[in-house]
């Protein structure tokens, strides 16, 4: 069912933020608990739908749907249905010698009515992870998943309208008309996943309304293979990483810093990894399974661009290189010879081609990071724990994975986020409840002697030993 039909953005906004008076009292832990395995069940229940949706959309192998998609938002449901008590409970902090006499609590409550805005390259997993973040919260929401993935967003629609009642969570379909009517309303959570271009807009409409944001942006994730790295399992990683997905994903390794004295046996195992993943001739590539397809022409014709302009100028691709227009097949691709005037250097590649740029100077590579906007992800692939600290500390980024990569994005009990133009604020387990969460402080009276602090003060007398003894 099409829920925008239903009603215009403002209604749909209106109709919820006129609940939240009430569901702050009634949306406790069992009825949120309630809601969560709803949604759980209803996820179960059309899963089969789910990997159809995301396989007519672009392709997306079923391993990679389960893995990717389906299995961290059932992750991320258990995980809050195992903490939710501890997160919700009021906290009772200890007064400080000036706050003596009073009794002073935190009390976690739902901020309200919150907008979450979808990207297309994990349709389900960034709808519907957010969903529950914010279900966890007691927030209602109105969701908007991405145009780009239609069948997807069907199937989204369709799960919230079977698992959640109309009062609480609503689906509005659309791009960015839609989106730009909902970013109109005055939401009191705005969770955006999507590109740091449209996170500015976000921001700015936030702004009208002083609602607070959550940005999950993208951006140029690097890799450091450095010289002690365990090549063979670094190039595992790397090809994984990179090609999980088509390379659309926004904590994909963007392209590869490698240490000159490894560069050759780095890249004779990259091709390898690859080979072994998606097919050792160009045939087997194009026609394995494994590897999901671009989304659309635009991205299709920006990624081939990106390729034959480096091309033009003097790059080479060591392995792929091929595609095709219908199927928006790209083959994963491995370019050398780039150089920072490229494209491929400068913007998010978001697809199938890994540029490997060699290096001799681990702090060159390090200041050419650091001179560009703040990564989502960084990678460093290396044995030596001295290098590894020195690079670590040297560096900035959202998540930095050792010897791992993407990974992190997995692990509930770490905040998921990025910095600067990588995004604000930060999603997953408790991070993502609190994202939704307003942590009211509450102060109640018991005996605090706060009267002597006040007129007539008869001189400074009492206030300067208040400012002595009460610090
Ligand atoms: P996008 O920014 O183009 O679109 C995201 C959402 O914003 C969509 O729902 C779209 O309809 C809406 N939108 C687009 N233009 C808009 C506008 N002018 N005003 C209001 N809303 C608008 O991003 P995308 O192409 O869907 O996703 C790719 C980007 O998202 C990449 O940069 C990627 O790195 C990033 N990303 C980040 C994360 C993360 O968790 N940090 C996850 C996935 C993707």
């Amino acid at each position: 069912m099409d829920q925008s039909r239903i009603a215009s953005p403002e209604q749909v906004f209106a109709h919820l933020a006129a609940g939240n008076q009430r569901r702050r009292v009634s949306f406790g832990y069992a009825e949120r608990r309630a809601a969560l395995r709803a949604l759980s069940e209803a996820i179960t229940a059309r899963e089969g739908e789910i990997i159809e949706a995301l396989s007519t959309d672009f392709a997306k192998p079923e391993a990679e749907i389960r893995l990717t998609e389906i299995l961290p938002v059932q992750a991320e449901i258990s995980h809050t249905l195992r903490h939710l008590k501890r997160w919700m409970r009021v906290r009772r902090v200890y007064p400080t010698r000036a706050m003596l006499g009073t009794k002073a609590r935190i009390i976690p409550e739902p901020k309200g009515t919150a907008l979450i805005i979808a990207p297309w390259n994990y349709p389900v997993g960034l709808s519907l992870g957010p969903l529950v973040s914010a279900l966890a919260a007691g927030c209602a929401v109105v969701l908007k998943p991405s145009e780009l993935a239609p069948a997807s967003a069907a199937v989204i629609a369709d799960i919230v309208v079977e698992a959640l009642p109309e009062d609480l969570v609503r689906v509005v379909q659309g791009g960015v008309e839609v989106s730009t009517q909902l970013l109109d309303q005055p939401f009191d959570h705005i969770f955006f996943t999507g590109s740091p271009r449209v996170g500015k807009i976000v921001m700015a409409a936030a702004a009208k309304h002083l609602a607070s944001v959550t940005l999950e942006l993208g951006g140029k994730s690097p890799v450091i293979v450095g010289p002690g790295a365990d090549l063979k399992k670094a190039a595992k990683m790397i090809a994984w990483g990179k090609f999980a997905n088509a390379g659309q994903t926004c904590i994909a390794p963007d392209h590869v810093f490698v240490a000159k004295q490894v560069e050759a046996p780095f890249l004779a195992e990259l091709k390898a990894a690859i080979a072994k993943m998606y097919g050792k001739t160009e045939e087997a590539q194009q026609a394995s399974r494994d590897l999901a397809r671009i989304i659309n022409p635009d991205h299709f014709a920006r990624l081939t661009g990106m390729i034959s302009e480096a091309e033009a100028q003097g790059a080479r691709a060591l392995t792929g290189g091929a595609s095709e227009t219908e199927s928006r097949y790209i083959a994963p691709t491995v370019m050398m010879g780039t150089d920072p005037s490229m494209k491929l250097e400068q913007e998010e590649i978001f697809g199938p081609v890994l540029p490997v740029i060699p290096f001799t100077d681990a702090d060159e590579v390090l200041t050419r990071i650091d001179a560009g906007p703040k990564p989502l992800a960084l990678y460093i692939f290396e044995r030596d724990r001295a290098l590894i600290e020195r690079l670590r500390r040297a560096s900035t980024s959202g998540a930095v994975g050792i010897n791992i990569a993407l990974a992190h994005y997995l692990h509930p009990n770490l905040p998921f986020g990025g910095i600067g133009n990588s995004g604000l604020g930060a999603a997953h387990g408790h991070y993502g409840f609190l994202a939704f969460t307003h942590e009211k402080a509450a102060l109640e009276n018991r005996f605090a002697p706060l009267g002597m602090l006040m007129p007539p003060y008869r001189g400074a007398r009492i206030a300067k030993l208040a400012q002595k003894f009460l610090r």
